[in-house]
């Protein structure tokens, strides 16, 4: 499958900001991308947040007004992965130091490969 267009944008923050600014560079992002269904989808499956298929996670709670069936298992979270992190959020707790380590990790690498991208 080819690229999508937010895996070359060099800072991946704009799509978990609360920024206005970077919310609409985001959903600009999304815009140009042929997977916009597909991804708007998964995230609505998944209860991502942040900027998914160019919608915003309350622009898709109210997209997905379908309540969770009673008794209906969540799905488990992924501990120690970025994506985890983001689980956690969504349930409305605290992300475990293991997640909290990744989602930071990550945020690193995002920040020096833009200062990569400054300096070259
Ligand atoms: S629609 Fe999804 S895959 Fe495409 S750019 Fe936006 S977030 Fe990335
Ligand atoms: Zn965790």
């Amino acid at each position: 499958m080819d690229a999508t267009p937010c895996s070359r944008v060099p800072d991946r923050d704009i799509f978990t900001s609360t920024d206005p600014d970077d919310i609409a560079a985001a959903k600009a992002v999304c815009s140009t991308c042929p997977f916009t269904k597909a991804c708007l989808k998964a995230a609505l499956e998944l209860g991502e947040v942040g900027v998914w298929g160019g919608t915003t996670k309350a622009q898709r709670t109210r997209l997905n007004h379908t309540p969770r069936q009673p008794g209906r298992p969540r799905k488990p979270i992924t501990h120690g992965t970025r994506q985890g992190y983001f689980q956690h959020r969504n349930r409305g707790e605290d992300a475990c130091i293991e997640c909290k380590r990744a989602a930071s990790a990550h945020s690193k690498r995002m920040r020096a490969s833009k200062r990569q991208a400054v300096a070259s």
